[in-house]
């Protein structure tokens, strides 16, 4: 049970963020302390420092499956997505193309730049005939996520591209797979894609960093001006630091991933099962089979999601809503819209991410807590 606060909280809200691994603090400290100097420099401390960049660019090639070239180092997912979406738009035009359920920092871009928007069914999976009907010769770049960040739910990324590839010749594409990295093997689901984000703060790494897989030959504009750092992808001084702890945190993921996603699929499994039997009217959101391991995402009827959340908080259960990357305001979610729910429905949803530091007693407090306060916010409304 996680003890970050004055008492212990069972948190549960792992796809908004994760806490720092050791190892990733560990890769950390030296470069705040011993190797400050600017990367780009030319003496020892400077070239020690570059190193350290260059090791972690190794290991993120490894853990994408790209080569270390193809590696840009960001400030985040949502840099990343951006760079993906609008970078390809700055460089060669034409038209964006994304699904329905993307997160914000694809669908805004898309929106911004008058782009398509692709339906996704009711199981939360993209809409391939839809897909299919938005591509065509002017279509620059697509972009489709590998799983979701609110269902957890996994998309089919290989049948994307062979529409890609044959409906829209001029395109790339690009995966957001920042809620993906921690439970799938990236590197071989999105080998397929011409551009990859990922976020290190999703998967034990810090915040504000993360790295864009830009392959050889994909043409892209950078958002900033600046230095040449990245290619002349990313001008700006290296976050060192932040660098060396994703790619720490990446080969904790690489190391025990399969491990984690057994155990927390299990503790997902007993939690989601535990609340259904529980609690009358849930409705759990997809096929759970077709979702990352540490994901559970349900829908009570009769309650709203802010009001749950506030009982449960109180409980000692940190979890959210939709996507928790705006100012906190409980915004109708996007996600639920497209595949169909009613608003009311949709209103009452919850979502229950687990993370490395998941523990059983985190999985029983949730289930001694939420059906209870399900029930204490429906007998208030009917009482
Ligand atoms: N993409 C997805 C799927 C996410 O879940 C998030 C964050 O919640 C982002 C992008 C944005 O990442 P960051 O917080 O690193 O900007």
């Amino acid at each position: 049970m996680a003890s970050g606060t004055s008492r212990a909280i069972a948190y549960l809200d792992n796809a908004a963020s994760t806490p720092l691994c050791p190892a990733a603090a560990e890769a950390m400290a030296p470069l705040h302390r011993e190797l400050y100097a600017n990367p780009t420099g030319a003496h020892r401390m400077a070239r020690d420092t570059r190193r350290r960049i260059d090791d972690a660019r190794d290991v993120m090639a490894e853990a994408l499956g790209s080569e270390p070239g193809e590696v840009v180092f960001t400030g985040g997912g949502t840099e990343g997505d951006n760079m993906a979406v609008v970078g390809r738009h700055m460089r060669v035009g034409g038209v964006t193309v994304c699904s329905a359920i993307e997160h914000h920092a694809v669908l805004a871009p898309v929106e911004h730049l008058g782009g398509r928007v692709v339906a996704v069914d009711a199981a939360g999976v993209v809409d391939l005939d839809a897909l299919a009907a938005a591509l065509d010769d002017g279509v620059t770049v697509v972009s489709v996520m590998l799983a979701n960040n609110e269902t957890g739910i996994v998309q089919p990324l290989e049948q994307v591209a062979a529409a890609v590839r044959s409906g829209a010749p001029q395109a790339v594409l690009h995966t957001d797979a920042v809620q993906a990295f921690p439970w799938l093997d990236v590197a071989s689901l999105a080998a397929c894609a011409d551009l990859i984000s990922v976020s290190a703060h999703k998967f034990g790494g810090p915040k504000g960093v993360g790295a864009l897989v830009v392959r050889g030959g994909v043409e892209l504009s950078p958002l900033m001006l600046g230095g040449g750092q990245e290619r002349d992808l990313r001008p700006g001084t290296h976050n060192a630091a932040g660098i060396a702890g994703m790619a720490a945190a990446a080969e904790v993921v690489l190391k025990s991933r399969a491990e984690q996603a057994l155990r927390l699929g299990g503790l997902r499994d007993r939690l989601a099962d535990g609340v259904l039997a529980a609690v009358a009217g849930t409705v759990e959101t997809g096929e759970r089979s077709g979702k990352v391991a540490g994901s559970a995402h349900l829908c009570f009827e009769g309650i709203e999601s802010e009001a749950l959340l506030f009982l449960l908080e109180d409980a000692g259960v940190y979890a959210s809503a939709a996507s928790s990357c705006s100012s906190g305001a409980q915004d109708p979610s996007h996600v639920l819209a497209a595949m169909g729910y009613d608003r009311m429905l949709a209103g009452g949803s919850l979502r229950l991410s687990l993370g490395y530091e998941t523990t059983d007693a985190d999985i029983d407090r949730a289930l001694a807590v939420i059906p209870d306060a399900v029930s204490r916010l429906r007998d208030y409304r009917t009482g």
